[in-house]
């Protein structure tokens, strides 16, 4: 359509208690496009009590990763809806490097690509710390545990993956809300404007 604003496609990747949540939808209002939690959506599932739901209740209550075929049918539908086209950022997907694969698929198919990929770095101490604070269902000790060596195990090597492409920013995520939420917007090269 004439006219039409293109946005930014982003990535955000973070450990479990890294601020990736809070930061994909301060950065989501900041650029005018949908922030899409895939975790989110999942908890959304198992709260209705959908089909989706069941099947990957068991698997999150365990901090275990959903398999890659439903997770890609996930979110090729939520990207195919209209808030979604002109730009996205993504908190929780791709998670695996298979996850990444499908991402660049989906988005061939639209002739489009992403255009960063922020990673955002906490030490690992002040992930515990912050997770064990959240005390939701999925954050009792063994399961935030659980959930840390996923992600060291299956996303982390996704840091590697987008560098090698030249899409990978990181920023420093033990900072104060703010100084992160800046830190994000300058590396997309844009400035933080309180609302
Ligand atoms: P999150 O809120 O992003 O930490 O996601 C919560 C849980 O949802 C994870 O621990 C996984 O069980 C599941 N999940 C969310 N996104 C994905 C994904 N991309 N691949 C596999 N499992 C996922």
């Amino acid at each position: 359509m004439a006219g039409e604003v293109e946005g930014l496609r982003i990535v955000l990747l973070g450990a479990p208690g890294s601020g990736k949540g809070t930061q994909a939808l301060r950065l989501g209002a900041r650029l005018g496009v949908p922030a899409i939690s895939t975790g989110e959506m999942l908890r959304a599932a198992v709260t209705a009590g959908t089909d989706l739901g069941h099947r990957v209740g068991s698997v999150m209550a365990a901090g275990a990763l959903v398999d890659d075929a439903l997770m890609a049918d996930v979110v090729s539908h939520r990207l195919e809806q209209a808030d979604a086209r002109r730009g996205f950022l993504l908190d929780g997907y791709p998670r695996t490097i298979s996850q990444a694969g499908t991402l660049e698929e989906m988005l061939d198919e639209q002739a489009r690509s992403l255009d960063a990929v922020m990673l955002l770095s906490v030490p690992e101490e002040q992930l515990v710390a912050r997770t064990l604070g959240r005390r939701r269902d999925d954050d009792r000790a063994d399961v935030v545990r659980e959930r840390l060596r996923v992600y060291h195990d299956k996303t982390e090597p996704l840091a590697d993956y987008y560098r090698e492409r030249g899409l990978l920013r990181e920023i420093d995520g033990s900072q104060p809300m703010d100084h992160v939420s800046a830190a994000l917007l300058s590396a997309l090269g844009l400035a933080w404007v309180e609302a």
